[in-house]
Parts: C-alpha cells; sequence; structure tokens
C-alpha cells in the first residue's frame, strides 16, 4: 500500500525544508494523466512545469534509461562517452550549428552561459549583461541576479554585480543601458514564470541588431520555451532571431535532469579545458534520456503538433475572454498559454485541481497552461470543459457573465 497524503504530508513537514507548499502527493503518471494517493485521476497541464513535453512514462524514453542504466549509470567527464558527443551533434544539427556544454538543471545552465559571455569579453574589461524585467532565470545567486523580479533576490542581497535590468519588448530602454562595459543582452523569447509574455518580433529583432552594433552576446534563456513547446524547436525561431548563445533543460532529458549551455562555434571555443566543468553534466541516462526525448519528438511530429494543439486550446480560451467578464486575455506561443484574470488566480487554480485538471497559477493573475505536447484532442475539450465550469462557479453570484 502506498503511503497515505498525511504520512507523506507529516515526512515533509519532519524532514524537507519548506521552500515548497505542496497539496497533493502524485504517485504515477501516464501520458497527459497522473495519479494522486487516493487515486483520483487528474489532467496534467503543469507537464512538470514544462518538463514532460512528451508526457509521463513514455515508453521510449522509459526503454532508453532502463537500457542505459544496465551498461554504465556514470562516466566522469574526464573521459569521453558516445552518448554525449551524439547529444550534442543532436542539437548543432536541429540548431544549424554550435557546441554545447552539459550541466544538470535551468539555473546552472544559465550560470555557464553567463560564465562563457563573461569570459568571452573578459580582455576588453567587458562583464555586464542587460537582462529583462520581470524574466526568471533560476534560483543560483547569478541566475537570481539576471533574474528581473525582486522576490526571488530579496533578503539575499548583497547580489553579484554586472547585472542591469531593462523593460521587456521596449527597445529604446535597452539601448539605454548599453556601455563600455557592456558583454550581453540575456532574455527570454517568451517570458514564462513572468506571466506568459511573449517578445515581440520587432523587439527581438531590435535586441539583435543592437547586438551586433555593439559587438555584444544575445543570450537567449530556452529553458521553458525550447524543446517544441511554443510550436518551434525554440522559441526565438518565431522572430526568426539567432541567438549566439542559449540555454536549454526542462523538456530536455523529460524530466531526467540535464541541461545544456549551447553557443556558436566561435564563442563556445572560448571555454578551454579548466574553465568550466560538472561533475555530473551530460551523463550517459540523462543523454540517453534527452537523445530519447528527440527521437519521440521528430517521430510524432510534435514541434508542428504544439502548433496546431496550441491553436485549438487558445481558441477555447479566447472564448472565455469573450464570455467572461473576469477573463480578459489568452495569450502565448504553441503550448505555452496564459489565460490573464483580472483577479489572482490562484482560488481558480484551485477550484480545477478540485475538478481533476492541474495548471499553474502564475505572475499574480494568469494561469500557466502547458500540456504535453502529445496532448489528445479530448483531453484538450475535457480542460476546455473543466475551465468553463470552473469560470462560471467563479463568476455565479454576480451578474458578470457579459453574454
Ligand atoms: C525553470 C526555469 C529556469 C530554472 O531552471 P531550474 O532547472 O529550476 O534551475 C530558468 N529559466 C527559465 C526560463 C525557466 O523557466
Amino acid at each position: 500500500m502506498a503511503a497515505s497524503f498525511e504520512e507523506v504530508q507529516n515526512l515533509y513537514h519532519n524532514y524537507v525544508m519548506s521552500t515548497y507548499a505542496p497539496e497533493l502527493v502524485l504517485t504515477h503518471g501516464k501520458g497527459t494523466k497522473v495519479w494522486d494517493a487516493s487515486g483520483k485521476v487528474y489532467l496534467d497541464f503543469t507537464s512538470g512545469i514544462a518538463v514532460l513535453n512528451v508526457g509521463h512514462a513514455h515508453p521510449q524514453v522509459v526503454a532508453a534509461v532502463q537500457d542505459q542504466a544496465t551498461k554504465m549509470f556514470h562516466v566522469s567527464n574526464l573521459y569521453y562517452h558516445e552518448l554525449q558527443g551524439r547529444l550534442a551533434e543532436r542539437i548543432s544539427t536541429i540548431r544549424g550549428g554550435g557546441k554545447c556544454f552539459f550541466a544538470n538543471s535551468g539555473a546552472e545552465a544559465n550560470e555557464g552561459q553567463i560564465k562563457l559571455a563573461r569570459l568571452w569579453g573578459h580582455d576588453q574589461g567587458k562583464y555586464e549583461i542587460i537582462c529583462m524585467k520581470n524574466s526568471f532565470h533560476g534560483r543560483t545567486l547569478a541566475a537570481a541576479a539576471a533574474t528581473g523580479q525582486d522576490k526571488v533576490k530579496k533578503g539575499f542581497e548583497p547580489m553579484p554585480a554586472g547585472f542591469v535590468h531593462a523593460d521587456f519588448n521596449d527597445l529604446d530602454s535597452v539601448k539605454a543601458f548599453i556601455t563600455d562595459k557592456t558583454v550581453a543582452i540575456m532574455l527570454e523569447s517568451v517570458q514564462a514564470e513572468g506571466g506568459v509574455i511573449v517578445g515581440d518580433t520587432a523587439f527581438l529583432q531590435g535586441v539583435r541588431s543592437l547586438c551586433d552594433e555593439h559587438g555584444l552576446l544575445l543570450l537567449c534563456d530556452e529553458v521553458q520555451c525550447g524543446m517544441g513547446r511554443t510550436g518551434s524547436w525554440f522559441g526565438f525561431e518565431h522572430a526568426g532571431v539567432s541567438p549566439d548563445v542559449f540555454s536549454m533543460a526542462k523538456a530536455l532529458g523529460s524530466g531526467f535532469p540535464i541541461g545544456a549551455v549551447v553557443a556558436s562555434p566561435n564563442v563556445a571555443d572560448v571555454f578551454q579545458p579548466g574553465h568550466h566543468a560538472s561533475t555530473f553534466g551530460g551523463g550517459p541516462l540523462a543523454c540517453a534520456a534527452a537523445l530519447a526525448s528527440f527521437d519521440v519528438i521528430e517521430q510524432e511530429g510534435l514541434v508542428a503538433k504544439a502548433k496546431e494543439k496550441g491553436s485549438l486550446l487558445k481558441e477555447g480560451l479566447e472564448d472565455f475572454v469573450e464570455r467572461f467578464e473576469h477573463v480578459v486575455e489568452a495569450r502565448g506561443e504553441g503550448l505555452m498559454l496564459g489565460l490573464v484574470l483580472d483577479q489572482d488566480a490562484k482560488p481558480l487554480a484551485k477550484s480545477l485541481e478540485e475538478m481533476g485538471l492541474l495548471a499553474i497559477p502564475t505572475a499574480g493573475n494568469v494561469i500557466r497552461l502547458l500540456p504535453p505536447l502529445n496532448v489528445k484532442d479530448d483531453e484538450l475539450e475535457e480542460a476546455l470543459d473543466m475551465l468553463d465550469d470552473c469560470l462560471e462557479e467563479m463568476h455565479e453570484g454576480g451578474d458578470s457573465e457579459v453574454a
């Protein structure tokens, strides 16, 4: 018998630091579905926060990890391992060139690209990175310093120096921060934790031009919007922009921890032996999971599916904007979508959870929807029905329904 909710909650209460505030015990998953300790089933429209792009327990990923586990769990980066080379080749091929450094998480991949940019600019005395307000880059000190939200920095000061914050989607604001110390501009092509805010094409192209004019690197954080999530392999493709360096993590290993820094060759070669390292980075289990994830995404056509299913879901959300007074906007790209309310999104997320749909409240008033890219049409419909019911409930009591 699996432990009850109360037993697991007590274990956490007594022995796990309280950095999170979970309210469910999940026991297993399959595709878009997950089960809790009481046996209740949910549609998982969080995908573990954009990690499970191929869904829970995809048989090909499971088989790849099982197979590799019988051969070798770990190889030190003091030695070559074929799978790390194969994975780097795969990423480089999809990207159209470039070399990889492997880490274990999004924050660590961002640390890697920050260090690479600093080393690249070091001899010219350039180190400052222009980041964006409302961005999110992770919880290590440098990634938190790059993040444009005070709540991740509060209490941890002094923050590492060398980061300034411009307004996202405002090119003049970025321009105003460029000095002879600037080495790079860093951004998410779609701000995810910030509330699913898509970077304007003109803005992203403008930033690319600024980088070219001033000899700066463009760093993209593709940790959440990469791996097909937005309907293209990488979020920056929507704007036709090519960064010099970008980070990946979340969906790269379908839940097996792995992150990557991907850099164009002239920048990548700045890293030489001794400059940067990670014990576990690019280990064989992680690379096996990532290679299988690429196989699944390609074989099942999931990049195109993200676009197709994303527009279906967005249509449904736009309908809510028309019908419900307190729903103000549906935004996002592909299957990274946000439903914007005129009030705190947490109560709605809670009632969705009770009904059987997991979605993430973010940036105060946004419900973030991130289903697996192979979500089925009937699952999309079921989720929209649950949203409809919960929105009805939310609007009940007042005369707030527009139609
Ligand atoms: C989740 C996230 C990170 C941090 O990734 P971790 O694996 O939690 O360190 C960084 N950037 C973006 C855009 C993210 O969504």
